[in-house]
């Protein structure tokens, strides 16, 4: 038996790639996950997650360990720390070369390759990563009750998060870059509204400083290049999202975001590639939704994998 070919490799070892493997493994479809990086995903960079179904709380960490174990147990292998360096998609067997020497092959391939928000690339946001600087208010909002926060950004999502944050934060400063907002008049107008949000326009963050947490930022003005320090508990950033969709340019469908075009079944552009999870073209990015993506496109390339079966029977 060739102990390099899988019924289906899956592509990224986030909640929507390790729940695909739970279902293939489970379904004693042979599977092999390749992550880069560590595997768990975006979940491995929050601290707590409270809005799991089941779980009252748990760090991300964990979350990614129970649900890795979940994968290897039921028999699905798991490959961290790997390079994608070539793909070949597009014939009955797909080829996957990892690190530039070991080839892999499926049937079938789940993309779960997730993706990341646009960071402001300023000094200090690294290190405060999850650590004050979040990029998802609908996780960590509540952690920043009563507390004083920043929104980067003057997008719709950054105006109605503000307005959301509202409901935990004792004031939510916004900060643009610009004189005005690109989001609709409609949510500018509902930020403005509110009593408890400010505004610093035309001004970006130049450096996030603290020790084991952000402590404050350091403001500049965008006409007069003041620069102001400003005490802070903690800094929402929604200046975009990326897809970590790259590796996939001109071999699948992708929007005009780099999204994946998946149909009902999660199937892609290509017959025997699914897509799961963050890296898709849809509207709510959760843990829940990545875990729903990863079981329909499991149980879509099980399907593909007997269909295929039988044609080659006739
Ligand atoms: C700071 C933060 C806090 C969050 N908190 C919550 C929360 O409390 N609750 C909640 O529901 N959601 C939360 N989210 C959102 C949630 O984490 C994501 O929606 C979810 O992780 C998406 O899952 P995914 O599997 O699609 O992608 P990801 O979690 O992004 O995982 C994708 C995986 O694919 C790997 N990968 C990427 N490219 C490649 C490649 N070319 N080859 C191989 N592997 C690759 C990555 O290394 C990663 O491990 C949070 C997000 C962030 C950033």
């Amino acid at each position: 038996m060739n102990d390099k070919h899988f019924d289906v490799i899956v592509i990224g070892g986030g909640p929507a790639g390790l729940t695909a493997g739970i279902y293939l493994a489970r379904a004693k479809t042979k599977a092999l996950i390749l992550n880069e990086g560590t595997v768990g995903g975006q979940m491995i960079l929050t601290h707590e997650i409270a809005n799991y179904p089941g779980v009252e709380s748990i760090s991300g960490y964990q979350l990614s360990n129970v649900m890795k174990n979940q994968a290897k147990n039921f028999g699905c292998v798991i490959k961290s720390n790997v390079r994608i360096t070539n793909l070949e998609l597009n014939s009955e067997v797909k080829r996957i070369e990892v690190n530039n020497k070991d080839i892999y092959t499926a049937d079938a391939v789940i993309i779960s390759t997730g993706g990341r928000s646009r960071p402001l690339n300023v000094p200090g946001e690294e290190k405060f990563k999850g650590k004050g600087i979040s990029y998802c208010a609908t996780c960590d909002g509540d952690f920043f009750q009563d507390k004083n926060i920043i929104v980067v950004g003057g997008g719709n999502s950054a105006l109605e998060e503000a307005v959301s944050l509202t409901k935990y934060a004792s004031s939510v400063t916004v900060v643009h870059q610009f004189d005005n907002f690109q989001a609709f008049p409609h949510a500018v107008e509902e930020a403005e509204k509110n009593s408890k949000i400010k505004f610093i326009m035309e001004s970006k963050i130049i450096e996030f400083i603290g020790n084991e947490k952000l402590e404050k930022v350091l403001i500049q003005n965008q006409a007069t290049k003041e620069i102001i320090e400003m005490n802070i508990d903690g800094v929402f950033i929604f200046i975009g999202y990326m897809p970590n969709t790259e590796k996939f340019i001109d071999k699948i469908e992708l929007n005009k975001w780099g999204e994946i075009v998946t149909k009902a079944n999660l199937e892609t552009s290509i017959s025997g590639v699914f897509a799961a999870g963050d890296s898709i073209q849809k509207r709510y990015r959760q843990i829940t939704t990545a875990v729903a993506d990863g079981t329909i496109a499991a149980l879509g390339a099980i399907e593909y994998l007997n269909e295929v079966k039988q044609l080659q029977k006739v």
